[in-house]
């Protein structure tokens, strides 16, 4: 399945209050770290050049290849301070990650909350019951 910007990602008004987004292929570079191709945009209101990289959650990440790893660690119930020390890195790098993932799920969640026309993602349980949201169907 191809890739198609749906958005320009430089979040400049003339670009985020467009309707019709726009944008011409612009190349392609291979990724250093795992050598998958990517292939490079231009949006043709503001010129500035995009990847599908710029769109991925490991955009700017350093070092990929300890995505899985910190996670599966993480779900595992694995310390931070234990996971840097297993894979050779800081201790900042699995916070990073931590942080990274759960912005990622819960963007998630919410999207797969508004499919379902659900409006807002249940915030947890709480000992009183009037705390729930009230409204959580779509109207
Ligand atoms: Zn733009």
């Amino acid at each position: 399945m191809e890739f198609r910007p749906d958005h320009c990602p430089c979040q400049e008004p003339k670009c985020a209050g467009s309707a019709g987004f726009q944008y011409q292929r612009r190349g392609h570079y291979t990724r250093a770290c795992d050598g998958r191709r990517v292939q490079r945009f231009q949006c043709k209101a503001c010129k500035r050049t995009f990847s599908t990289q710029t769109f991925r959650v490991d955009y700017g990440l350093k070092r990929v290849s300890l995505d899985v790893k910190i996670f599966l660690a993480l779900i595992s119930k694995v310390t931070q301070r234990q996971i840097a020390k297993t894979h050779h890195c800081t201790l900042r790098t699995v916070a990073r990650r931590l942080d990274l993932f759960g912005k990622q799920g819960r963007g998630f969640h919410e999207w797969r909350m508004r499919m379902r026309g659900i409006a807002t993602p249940w915030e947890g349980s709480s000992s009183s019951t009037s705390s729930r949201p009230s409204s959580t169907t779509a109207a």
